[in-house]
């Protein structure tokens, strides 16, 4: 067997652990004689899977008791819609921070719902930064405020949580969440697809506070109202259970780790090393400001875009691979979430170097 050194943005690298251990339980899931894959879940089996997955992201996260965890499906994508169907409720618009391709989409669904009022528009800047932050001017009538802590495609994140007063402040978190510590209370509404930083495509995460459900637009399927799915434990139809078990192994491995504070320090150590790299040298550049640097979505280019075919054919060679940057931005890009090693970062950066000096 040989595993490479995956560097995609989604669906993303697992943890090798993780995986190793959903292979041993393949089969015979602690002595019950069938998969995860094939059990109810109604079963007390896997009823106790979702309680464990549940309480150790409450754990991780520090998720106060007001605020309900749904496990959802329909990707980050759905809650563009699921966000501003339920939290309307009567208001005339809403406050949107567009700073990337993904809160444009975001906008864009939320235009089909209500007004948006855009208090931030990065465009010009070609979302290479954020906003300041005292630039901000909240409506205090608006209905919430959403914004991208971390746009995944060219790698900008926050570094400073958006004060919205009494407005609630909703975040797509789909490539941040579990990154860092953070401080849940801050916010009113998390959300987040899980191919990113926790675990299979098809499972979506929804951190909301309660008093926030239960004024969704009724003329909407039910399936789109969190209260459906808060009333039956994300249960109200069949969840998507084999993510939600691995999501679980992920939790509980993060736990072992000695939780988000030690993930903190080992991605924060990750990206400072991978720019440092870049900064260093006059063969790469990344173009965003440094406050604002992702920690998990590291662009760069190359001082000469004809050698990218080949730098990512020799990357490929070295078990390097998914840098080809999304095609919007062009260059490369790596994505290192938590389940990438150190050492992959680590490996990247001495091909990077090699890379340059056979050019030079
Ligand atoms: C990937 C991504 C999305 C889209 O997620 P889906 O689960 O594919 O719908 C939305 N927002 C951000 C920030 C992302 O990184």
């Amino acid at each position: 067997m040989s595993r490479i050194y995956n560097f995609s943005a989604g669906p993303a690298a697992l943890p090798l652990e993780v995986l190793e251990q959903a292979q041993a339980e393949m089969l015979d899931w602690h002595g019950s004689g069938m998969s995860v894959m094939e059990m109810s879940h109604r079963g007390k089996d896997y009823m106790s899977i979702a309680a464990k997955s549940e309480a150790d992201l409450r754990q991780l996260m520090n998720i106060p008791d007001n605020y309900k965890v749904l496990f959802l499906q329909g990707g980050a994508s759905s809650q563009f819609a699921m966000v501003p169907i339920n939290l309307f409720n009567g208001k005339k618009s809403a406050d949107y921070l567009l700073t990337g391709q993904w809160s444009k989409k975001a906008v864009a669904e939320a235009k089909r719902y209500g007004n948006v009022n855009l208090v931030a528009d990065t465009t010009d800047s070609k979302f290479t930064t954020v906003p300041d932050e005292a630039s901000l001017k909240f409506d205090p009538e608006a209905a919430y405020v959403h914004y991208t802590p971390n746009e995944t495609i060219v790698g900008v994140e926050f570094d400073y949580i958006p004060d919205t007063g009494d407005v609630p402040l909703v975040a797509d978190m789909s490539s941040t969440i579990l990154s860092r510590e953070i401080d849940v209370s801050k916010f009113d509404v998390i959300y987040a697809g899980a191919q990113k930083n926790i675990g299979p495509a098809g499972l979506t995460i929804v951190i909301i506070r309660e008093d926030l459900i239960g004024h969704a637009n009724p003329a909407m399927p039910v399936m789109l109202d969190y209260k459906t799915h808060a009333d039956n434990d994300s249960m109200y139809n069949t969840p998507p259970t084999y993510s939600w078990y691995l999501a679980g192994l992920v939790f509980a491995r993060l736990v072992k780790l000695g939780g988000l504070s030690a993930v903190e320090k080992i991605n924060q150590r990750k990206a400072e090393k991978l720019y440092k790299a870049i900064d260093d040298s006059p063969f790469y550049s990344n173009p965003v400001d440094v406050h604002c640097r992702s920690w998990m979505n590291v662009p760069f280019i190359l001082a000469n875009a004809d050698l990218d075919a080949a730098f990512l054919e020799q990357a490929a060679a070295n078990g390097l691979t998914s840098l080809k940057g999304h095609r919007s931005v062009g260059g490369m890009r790596a994505s290192i979430y938590n389940a990438m090693p150190e050492e992959g970062v680590d490996t990247l950066i001495a091909f990077m170097k090699e890379f340059e000096n056979t050019q030079a």
